[in-house]
């Protein structure tokens, strides 16, 4: 548990420890057999108060798994997640699930189509009674619409008259009804147009001074968690592979994938674009049903070497608050 303690600066508000979870699906499209898919696998890391942490790596990798079962939307197979020192289970989180919101990818799937803006944000108010009379529900919808760039008419309006990045808004003020403290934004812009994305990026911000939030923001794309993120966890099939604050992160990254990921980002500057080499990884990144032994990057590092296949890297303290697993820092 070192890596917990010794990342956590401020007040932690949140402790992922141990964390699994576990799927059973079918071994193959054909095959009747089931076998289970490790979608997270002992996974640790905390949240400081008033941070953000980015969790970045390609699709399958668990990061949105982990959004979700640190919410306890999906129950752990192992491991504890806490907030505030107080262990998530199927109990506390009756209580807790009002201090922990969800903002997700796509705003149309996650906005009922039936139901008035004004109606699916004063949904949860509703859930938690956090108004008292009609008049107060009222205050509040239009309060939360004004804290998010919309405007008191569009509580009359359904979800389909809004465009991608208002939809996003709305789905943001739903999640800020409650007051919560913390809130898990699961890819929220990776459904948006790009002239929008930093809108919203933006307006995150901003909220998260104004309220005192603290984000898990995923993203499947370094460069989307570059300027929003404090600190930054790149996870690979299921691992939590580099950890670090997010300057130390871009400027020297260590383990081979966050290196690779990070080339794949263009670079406004064509000087600086020529010189710098793309690192190509070969092949697709395995199935977490089978994952390769030893490190689950071996197959596609330009690096491997036996240990590699042998023996699963530790998440170690290289610098100070930069952790990386890989054999190549063996000492
Ligand atoms: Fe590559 Fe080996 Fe490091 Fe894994 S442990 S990232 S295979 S060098």
């Amino acid at each position: 548990m070192a890596v917990l303690e010794k990342a956590a600066g401020n007040e932690t508000l949140l402790e992922v420890e141990n964390l699994k979870k576990y799927f059973l699906a079918k071994k193959g499209m054909l095959s009747s057999q089931t076998a289970w898919l490790k979608a997270v696998d002992d996974v640790s890391f905390n949240i400081n108060k008033g941070e953000t942490l980015g969790l970045v790596g390609e699709s399958g990798c668990g990061k949105t798994t982990i959004g979700r079962t640190i919410l306890h939307l999906y129950e752990p197979t192992s491991g504890t997640v806490k907030f505030k020192g107080r262990k998530i289970d199927k109990h506390s989180i009756k209580t807790l699930r009002r201090h922990m919101q969800i903002i997700f990818q796509d705003p149309f799937a996650s906005l009922n189509p039936r139901m008035t803006v004004g109606d699916i944000i004063g949904e949860p108010l509703d859930i938690h009674n956090l108004a008292k009379t009609k008049n107060e529900r009222k205050d509040r919808i239009l309060a939360l619409l004004e804290m998010v760039g919309l405007n008191p008419e569009h509580a009359n309006r359904y979800p389909h008259e809004f465009s991608g990045g208002q939809r996003q808004r709305i789905g943001i003020a739903r999640a800020l009804a409650v007051e919560p403290e913390f809130i898990v934004c699961d890819e929220p812009i990776s459904a948006l147009d790009v002239s929008i994305q930093a809108q919203v990026i933006n307006m995150l911000e901003d909220l998260q001074q104004e309220l005192g939030l603290t984000y898990l923001f995923i993203a499947h794309d370094l460069s989307v968690v570059k300027h929003i993120s404090d600190r930054v966890g790149v996870m690979y099939l299921g691992k939590l592979v580099e950890l670090s604050p997010s300057g130390k992160l871009y400027k020297n990254p260590l383990h081979p994938y966050t290196k690779a990921l990070l080339s794949a980002i263009p670079v406004p500057d064509p000087n600086l674009s020529r010189s710098r080499k793309r690192i190509i990884l070969e092949g697709d990144i395995p199935s977490p049903i089978n994952p390769p032994s030893g490190c689950r990057f071996r197959t596609r590092c330009p690096h491997a070497k036996p240990i590699c296949a042998e023996a699963e890297p530790v998440l170690k303290e290289l610098e100070k608050d930069h952790f990386c697993a890989c054999h190549l820092f063996d000492s």
